[in-house]
């Protein structure tokens, strides 16, 4: 039986970070992948119904995302990602169009200068969002706040009116915590919106230039034998406070002398249990849907990229022939926090998606319609709340040999993939540390 220094299981990007850091280190790492591609969440996969490679959600980053940025140049991905400068958003409104984010200045200079010109509010608004913005570029997130904990009412004591919320706070909280903005906590919320706007860290949107299971293929390649995949997790075995080994799905048994969790916390969960290891982790996380529609039309539809839409169903409008640059006139629809779609039929969301897109871009009908295909994730990512945060807080399994990462784990970052790769940073830096000892 071979041993390794490190087995990690799980191949999404905390688990392809924490490989990469620990390889360069020396490490003889092993990956374990229950499923047949790597990139876990950001995955992409070949549509059954239209034969067409889609991707299971947009993916969107902000310059916020440094460790994620990093992974990507480790990866040789830099080529593959647009990045827009200062988080220039086409806002479309009643069918006029009005770009958040300035073209030509960044910072928080940038910010106003675009809002001042923003053409969805009253000049009354603008005064008290942008008074609003300079708060919390100033805000301590630790002492400042909070006695209100809803953010919609803390946005309210704040004097934001409701088109202010839905044509600015919802624009970039919604998908930022795949959440609504009625339940979103004041904590996370501007958590992100500090990140974003006011840390120093470069003001880009980032959008994949290829389809995300792409973006892992050379670093699979190059580490070809030291990834298993479609293999599964069943078990663990301890002895004398350590994990001992680990039990796959067809039998075997490996052993290595640490351990990284790299997968959902959802799947340490079934781990443990099958182990007979009696923690008590019956709560769950509270998760939140996302909804992919994706249309293909005979011909172009439109040059825009991207756009968020505000007063109509849909949220975000991609491009994805745009930013993948072919010709198949493929559109997705983005929704976040997408419960309501969840339990409808398939071609009634199509249906009404097609009529809503249609009012945006007048090409967007049926008869230029190819052909369309409709992604439901159910537990996309968790959400931002108290009872969350204590999951996050604690260890599942304390042991000397075992470590966790994963977006669960608390980084600050809400579910993403930022924090997904800061976790496996932190996990294999442990790691690094203690064999140091
Ligand atoms: C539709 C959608 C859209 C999203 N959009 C964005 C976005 O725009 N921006 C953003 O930052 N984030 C976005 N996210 C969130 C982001 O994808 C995740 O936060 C991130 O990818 C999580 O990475 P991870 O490594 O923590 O976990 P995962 O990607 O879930 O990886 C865990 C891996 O462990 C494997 N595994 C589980 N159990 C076992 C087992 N027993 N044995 C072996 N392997 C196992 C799984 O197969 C999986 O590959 C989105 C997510 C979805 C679903």
């Amino acid at each position: 039986m071979k041993n390794y220094d490190v087995i990690i299981i799980g191949g999404g990007l905390s688990g392809i970070k924490a490989f990469i850091n620990l390889k360069k280190n020396g490490i003889n790492v092993l990956m374990i992948e229950k499923s047949s591609y790597i990139g876990g969440r950001a995955f992409s996969f070949k549509d059954p119904l239209t034969g067409n490679y889609i991707d299971n959600g947009q993916h969107v980053i902000v310059g916020a995302c440094k460790e994620y940025l990093n992974l990507l140049e480790e990866t040789n991905n830099e080529e593959n990602f647009i990045r827009i400068k200062n988080y220039q958003v086409p806002v479309i409104k009643n069918n006029k169009v009005s770009v958040l984010g300035s073209k030509f200045i960044g910072g928080s200079l940038g910010l106003i200068i675009s809002l001042i010109q923003y053409k969805h509010l009253s000049i009354k608004e603008k005064v008290l969002l942008i008074k609003l913005l300079l708060k919390i570029k100033y805000i301590n997130l630790d002492s400042d706040i909070n006695k209100e904990k809803n953010f919609k009412k803390w946005l309210k004591i704040n004097h934001q009116s409701e088109s202010t919320i839905k044509f600015f706070w919802d624009i970039f909280l919604k998908p930022a915590l795949n959440e609504e903005i009625d339940t979103i906590e004041t904590k996370s919320a501007l958590f992100v919106i500090k990140e974003t706007f006011f840390s120093k860290n470069p003001q880009i949107l980032g959008l994949p230039k290829v389809n995300l299971s792409t973006l892992w293929d050379r670093f699979e390649k190059i580490n070809s034998r030291n990834i298993m995949k479609k293999t599964i997790v069943k078990k663990i075995n301890i002895y004398k406070n350590k994990v001992e080994n680990i039990i796959l799905s067809n039998g075997k048994k490996l052993v290595a002398k640490n351990y990284i969790f790299a997968t959902q916390y959802s799947s340490i969960q079934k781990i443990l249990r099958d182990s007979n290891i009696d923690l008590n982790l019956k709560n769950n996380l509270d998760t939140s849907p996302i909804l992919g529609i994706h249309f293909w039309f005979k011909n172009k539809i439109t040059d825009d990229r991207y756009i968020a839409s505000v007063d109509s169903e849909i949220q975000w409008i991609f491009n994805a022939s745009k930013n993948h640059n072919n010709n198949e006139n493929h559109i997705v629809i983005s929704q976040s926090a997408s419960s309501k779609w969840m339990k409808m039929d398939k071609k009634e969301i199509k249906k009404i998606f097609l009529k809503e897109l249609n009012l945006i871009y007048p090409k967007a009908n049926q008869k230029n319609l190819e052909k369309f295909s409709i992604v439901k994730q159910k537990d996309a990512t968790f959400l931002c709340n108290s009872k969350n945060e204590l999951i996050r807080n604690s260890v599942p399994l304390n042991l000397k040999n075992i470590f966790y990462s994963g977006d669960w784990v608390n980084t600050s970052w809400p579910s993403t993939m930022e924090g997904a790769v800061i976790s496996g940073k932190f996990a294999s830096e442990m790691i690094l540390k203690s064999l140091k000892r």
